[in-house]
């Protein structure tokens, strides 16, 4: 199995509109969240449903770490083939140990990424209106370690520290007499103002303002704990002036959280195709196949049992695993153990004619029936073609950006896109390349029923880049063929094929709204049912490709890329 990949991703000082992006994405797509004590339950609340989620945190005032049952947690889920997502406070590489978990991932060639978060060594500070560095009082800012203030082995050297105009120490709560008491005897002066902030940017953030001489006594009748910042130099004093009396990000009030992040274009999606899995659920009550799936059975089996088309009804069975009713292993499929219980007509405990008179009540799954009997036409005649069209180009404008990014076309040469999005990809290369030779045409659009190539890819490349955006969903298969060979005829040698299309699966266990997107697609519009990235990469190798990679894109679509020998 292909190994999945863990991201180590810092979660910043804990309120979930402090998260980057890329965090926020991560954590709504993730398999595997593994997360330490200081994170905020709403940031955790965007992990998806499914997400398994893995509490490693260290108890409070403990030092025994978890560390190397955290390592091998990494490792194994990652070959699990799961995204892994190691969510850590702050930043992951501020005295955080990722660099010893990627340290730990690389060393077991597990592929990992960092991504980086706001650290509470500068957010904490600023979160009490104090500005680590400012123009007139301080130029320089030391991050430091409190852990170090009681060992006689301490590796810093506190001479260097006492002349820093700032000094922020992290874990440094409990040792605040010490810190304090080293820099006053390298020659601090015991009236420099000093302030702890204890959990910023949460709940019950509280601070407390003192001087070097000072500080330790009023950490102890303030009652402060860590996790805590201590930060010592004259921009304390700046603090007055820059505070902040309200603040603007939005947090849980009342017990209900006021944090609603906006759903991501695979949500979305989900709620697209979801009254598919209502018909899928629906049409496998009415035909008894939990009953049927007691035991392991493959499709073709079943198909031949029961009479049903054996190409379409994996597909109907891949919907209903994607839905975690059913499972498969080794081609095979299988109740879960719900499903024994609750599905079945012959179990005392069925919701059947429940879930059944519900079930119809909300769809139909007159279309979905016809198709598991019969299976698909190459290309089935289309209602409403410029629907079609505008949803192909919609899902080509918006991933433009995302396909741009994967790519490398420093040194591509002339670049052809066939297909839909011409626009957006004109601009979105144009941004990184600028001065590309770029040329786009789209051969797929029609007038009526199934969309037809309505000229041929131009003949005049060579081209160093060929992007086919679309041209699986939007072709019958003997097209898709011929538009694979012409583009291989109008390939430089060492040239590469871009493909990006929607709704192939790429992993083993892809996610329902792919699922069900290819499945709503075929019942309506076959075609290119026959594609998959296995036929498409047996189709590239045919005609010389090599490197053949693919990848999955946001909103369900996919990435595939090969170049030609
Ligand atoms: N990687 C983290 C730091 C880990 S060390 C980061 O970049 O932020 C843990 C220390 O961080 C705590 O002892 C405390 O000093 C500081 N810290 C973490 N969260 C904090 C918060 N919400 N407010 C103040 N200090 C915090």
């Amino acid at each position: 199995m292909k190994p999945g990949k863990v991201y180590i991703v810092g979660a910043g000082p804990g309120h979930p509109e402090l998260l980057t992006l890329k965090a926020a994405e991560l954590l709504r797509t993730g398999d595997v969240i593994v997360y330490d004590r200081l994170i905020q339950e709403e940031v955790l609340a965007l992990a998806k449903p499914a997400a398994e989620r893995i509490y490693m945190g260290k108890p409070v005032g403990k030092h025994d770490s978890r560390q190397d049952e955290i390592h091998e947690i990494l490792v194994q889920k990652a070959r699990e083939g799961k995204t892994v997502v190691r969510l850590k406070g702050g930043d992951p590489f501020v005295f955080g140990r990722g660099g010893e978990e990627a340290e730990y991932l690389a060393g077991h060639d597990v592929p990992f990424e960092i991504i980086p978060g706001v650290t509470s060594a500068l957010s904490a500070p600023l979160s009490a209106g104090i500005a680590v560095t400012h123009r007139d009082s301080a130029s320089c800012v030391a991050i430091v370690t409190g852990h170090e203030a009681k060992d006689e082995e301490s590796r810093l050297d506190w001479s260097v520290l006492a002349k820093m105009p700032t000094l922020v120490f992290l874990m440094g709560v409990k040792n605040a007499g010490r810190i304090a008491g080293r820099l006053i005897e390298n020659g601090r002066s015991p009236d420099t103002p000093a302030a702890v902030i204890q959990m910023a940017f949460w709940h019950d953030e509280h601070v407390v303002v003192g001087t070097l001489a000072t500080i330790a006594e009023d950490i102890e009748r303030e009652g402060i704990k860590p996790p805590a910042t201590l930060v010592i130099g004259d921009v304390v004093r700046l603090r007055e002036k820059l505070r902040i009396a309200k603040r603007d990000l939005k947090r849980r009030t009342d017990g209900t959280s006021r944090f609603e992040p906006a759903p991501a274009p695979d949500q979305l999606l989900r709620l697209a195709t979801a009254g598919l899995g209502t018909q899928a659920l629906g049409f496998a009550l009415e035909n008894a196949l939990f009953d049927a799936l007691e035991d392991a059975v493959s499709a073709e089996d079943l198909s031949t049992r029961a009479g049903f088309n054996a190409q379409a009804m994996p597909e109907v069975l891949d919907a209903l695993v994607a839905l975690g009713i059913l499972e498969k292993k080794d081609g095979r499929y299988r109740n879960l153990e719900l499903a024994t219980r609750y599905l079945r007509q012959s179990s005392p405990q069925s919701l059947r004619p429940a879930l059944l008179h519900q079930a119809r009540s909300s769809a139909s799954w007159r279309r979905l029936e016809v198709y598991a009997r019969e299976g698909c036409k190459d290309f089935v005649a289309v209602g409403d073609d410029a629907a079609y069209e505008a949803s192909c180009e919609s899902l080509a404008r918006f991933a433009a950006p995302a396909v741009a990014e994967q790519l490398d076309l420093e040194s591509s040469g002339p670049v052809l896109l066939v297909g839909w999005g011409n626009e957006a990809y004109e601009k979105a290369l144009n941004a990184r390349w600028p001065g590309l030779s770029f040329t786009a045409v789209n051969p797929f659009t029609s007038t009526k029923r199934a969309l037809r190539m309505l000229c041929p890819i131009p003949e005049d490349g060579p081209y160093g880049t060929v992007l086919l955006s679309g041209l699986l969903a939007s072709c019958d298969r003997g097209q898709v063929q011929k538009v694979l060979d012409e583009s291989a005829a109008a390939l430089t040698p060492g040239g590469s094929l871009v493909l990006h299309d929607s709704f192939l699966p790429v992993s083993a266990l892809p996610p329902p709204e792919v699922v069900l997107g290819a499945l709503g697609r075929h019942m309506t519009r076959g075609g290119c049912r026959t594609w998959s990235i296995g036929r498409l990469t047996d189709a590239l190798t045919a005609l010389g490709f090599g490197a053949i990679a693919s990848k999955a894109l946001p909103a369900g679509t996919v990435l595939v890329t090969a170049r030609r020998g």
